[in-house]
């Protein structure tokens, strides 16, 4: 049998920083650094080989042009490699997952995140284990097909697909989770994988890479309160385009006339509106109260259980590359990449 190959794609992050002896914070350092740390990468029964950005990123300064990028390296390398592993901080890691998931289409070969909450460096790391389940991960496969063909995260014991994650714990090893969608696979002494929620839908399809992403999207999360000028600034930014609201519980919004009518305003100019809710689990059904019928009869999108982070990048994604408004509309009440339950 061929033997398998396995690209690391180093961007950033905890994972391989080390501390700056000037400023005492942590700063990105070279792949050189994190393969030392883990000799096991020498140890497998597949190749793996890494590209390095240069200059690496914490993930705060993650963008959508680093975004093409990313996928750019993919694209050629797709032929070569068997899958991917990007080592990238844990910050913004589950935006770049959902904009991955959207700009990779048909894909087949994996194409896992990771990172850690503590550097290779130091004793206690998360980021060892880590990126070697993460490779055990891109490398599985059954009769030559790859067991997991998305674009995922993998983190601490569980793998998720990518567009459902969330990154909600700044100090546990368990970083990230995924509450409306089932893991793909846990790892403990064996790696589970639970295929029945494994995409494999697509493995007919030529695989397409998006290299286009539109940022003229905004989010707008309401709160208790909320100034009639803010709302007013967010859905009149000059050459936005649609804007993420951020509702309560199952999509529900203030109805005070002036917030009624800033939105009605927004729809009637062409804006578009794609309700989320800001609960962690669960979905938006704007006709299950008054306060949600009101976004729904103004033409506000629902976003089902979509996490922001896809409803973020799923627009800018349509915006780029779909033909005309109604196109985009369309596509957002469809399950491109399984963000969404339908
Ligand atoms: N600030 C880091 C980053 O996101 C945090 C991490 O990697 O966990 O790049």
């Amino acid at each position: 049998m061929e033997e398998r190959k396995i690209l690391i794609i180093y961007t950033g992050g905890t994972i391989g920083m080390v501390i700056d002896p000037e400023t005492n914070s942590l700063v990105p350092f070279d792949f050189e650094n994190v393969s030392k740390h883990v000799p096991e990468l020498r140890r497998f029964d597949f190749q793996v080989r890494s590209i390095s950005f240069e200059p690496l990123v914490d993930s705060s300064d993650m963008n959508p042009e680093i975004w093409i990028k990313l996928v750019g390296i993919i694209e050629e390398n797709y032929s070569q490699f068997d899958g991917f592993v990007i080592l990238h901080g844990t910050d913004t890691m589950a935006y770049t997952a959902s904009a991955l998931s959207f700009m990779l289409s048909n894909l087949k070969k994996p194409v896992i995140l990771t990172g850690s909450q503590l550097p290779l460096g130091t004793i206690r790391t998360d980021g060892k284990e880590n990126l070697i389940t993460a490779l055990e991960i891109a490398a599985a496969q059954k009769n030559r097909q790859a067991l997991v063909p998305e674009v995922c995260i993998y983190f601490k014991d569980k793998l998720f697909r990518g567009n459902r994650t969330t990154k909600y714990n700044a100090e546990h090893f368990h970083a990230f989770r995924s509450d409306n969608y089932p893991p793909l696979a846990e790892a403990g002494i064996h790696i589970k994988y639970n295929y029945p929620y494994i995409r494999y839908t697509m493995l007919n399809g030529t695989f397409r890479v998006a290299k286009k992403m539109d940022t003229n999207v905004a989010l707008l999360r309401i709160f208790p309160g909320i100034n009639k000028d803010v709302v007013r600034a967010i859905l009149n930014a000059p050459n936005i385009k649609a804007v993420v609201l951020e509702t309560y519980g199952s999509g529900n919004a203030p109805t005070k006339k002036w917030f009624l009518e800033a939105i009605k305003e927004a729809v009637d100019k062409g804006l578009i509106i794609l309700n989320v809710t800001q609960c962690l689990a669960g979905s938006v059904e704007m006709w299950r109260y008054e306060t949600g019928v009101h976004l729904l009869e103004l033409g506000v999108v629902s976003g089902r259980d979509m996490t922001t982070e896809a409803a973020i990048t799923k627009l800018m994604y349509l915006l780029a590359n779909a033909d005309s408004i109604e196109e985009v509309k369309t596509n957002l009440n469809k399950s491109l990449q399984g963000e969404i339950y339908i």
